[in-house]
């Protein structure tokens, strides 16, 4: 594979061009055409030029293979990067905005037993321009510009774990907040991670104010540990420490993501000692039924055990929302389109065989 040109800056362009004896402003010229979402091949400079980089970089790092589109309007992409790989990401569109979903890796190697992402380990990890280019790709195709964008929030919760991918990621958030370039501002990106208390400490000296979310699904190291092999790694007292940590550096509360699988984390008993651990806490709960994954034999609620779940965390003063489930109908929940994408793909070239 070449080279991706998404991931440069600004000022790494300039060196670029200035290399390739060309005038510095190119660089902004090439900055902005990437950031409408521009192929190479269609940057408005010298056809020289544009051989020059083609020679070194991916004319299109991701492109889109399929859209599915789901009677709630949510919309699931499906690209395919320069080496084959595919990923996903969702598009969700809300009275106040449309949040994009975005993978930051290939696969996953967390293990966590709810989810399909996981479920062939990690393939690779997405570079910081392809995880942008999902965003430039999708903000084009939906009609948006860089003044009136079609993607107003973004969320870093599709496939993979976005501390184990930490340098690229990082440097994605910088582009993506980078003025002159999309320029989503921090304050509407969320970043979910399974809890790598180490990187959670250090993306807190980053100065990257977004919402810090963590995916917490327990409220005891043991229980948390049977369905998330990291709680073996790291303890829930230090995930909660990173988090206050974040939040001293920052000022920005941040939120707990727990899934309610049923008879493992939902009953009323889980919803005491989760507030009881939370209890004063500058934080959020956001709480979603399990979307049962076909290869994974756990369970969800129903949605009335959901909200009387909710119902106790109010009750023991813990602000918290049940999350409306989107997009059920085209695979919504991570990793999952890919999952019976790549499992068609199988059949297919069985039956081919055949
Ligand atoms: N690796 C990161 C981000 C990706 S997952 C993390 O662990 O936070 C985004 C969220 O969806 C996480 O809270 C994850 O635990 C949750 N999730 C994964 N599979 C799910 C499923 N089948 N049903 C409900 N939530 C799921």
């Amino acid at each position: 594979m070449k080279d991706i040109l998404q991931d440069l800056s600004l000022p790494e362009l300039e060196v670029l061009v200035l290399s390739l004896g060309e005038k510095k402003f190119r660089a902004v010229q090439i900055f902005q055409g990437l950031m409408q979402g521009k192929k190479i091949s269609e940057l408005p400079v010298s056809a020289t030029l544009r051989a020059q980089l083609l020679e070194k970089y991916e004319d299109e790092p991701v492109r889109i293979q399929e859209v599915f589109t789901s009677a709630d309007g949510t919309k699931k992409y499906l690209f395919a990067l320069a080496d084959g790989n595919l990923i996903e990401s969702v598009l969700m569109k809300y009275k106040y905005g449309a949040t994009q979903c975005v993978s930051t890796q290939v696969g996953c190697r967390m293990g966590c037993k709810f989810c399909a992402s996981t479920l062939n380990g990690l393939l690779r990890n997405l570079t910081a321009g392809e995880i942008l280019s999902e965003i430039l790709v999708v903000n084009r195709s939906e009609g948006g510009t860089l003044k009136e964008r079609a993607v107003h929030n973004v969320v870093l919760m599709g496939s993979g774990e976005p501390f184990d991918n930490y340098d690229n990621v990082v440097k994605f958030l910088r582009l993506l907040t980078a003025e002159g370039g999309i320029n989503i501002s921090a304050r509407n990106v969320s970043l979910s991670t399974c809890g790598l208390v180490p990187k959670m400490r250090a993306f807190a000296e980053e100065g990257i104010p977004l919402n810090l979310t963590v995916s917490l699904h327990a409220s005891t190291d043991e229980e948390r540990a049977r369905t998330m092999p990291v709680a073996n790694a790291y303890k829930i007292a230090d995930i909660l420490k990173a988090c206050d940590y974040y939040f001293q550096k920052t000022g920005r509360r941040y939120i707990f993501e727990y899934s309610l699988i049923g008879g493992e984390n939902s009953d009323e008993k889980h919803a005491h000692a989760l507030a009881a651990l939370l209890k004063g806490r500058p934080c959020h709960v956001n709480l979603i039924r399990l979307n049962e994954v076909k290869e994974r034999t756990l369970k969800t609620v129903t949605e009335k055990d959901a909200y009387r779940f909710l119902g106790y965390l109010e009750k023991d003063g813990i602000s918290a929302t049940l999350r409306r489930s989107m997009g059920n109908d085209i695979g919504g929940a991570c990793g999952q389109l890919r999952a019976s994408y790549l499992k068609d793909k199988e059949n297919d070239g069985r039956s081919a065989e055949e």
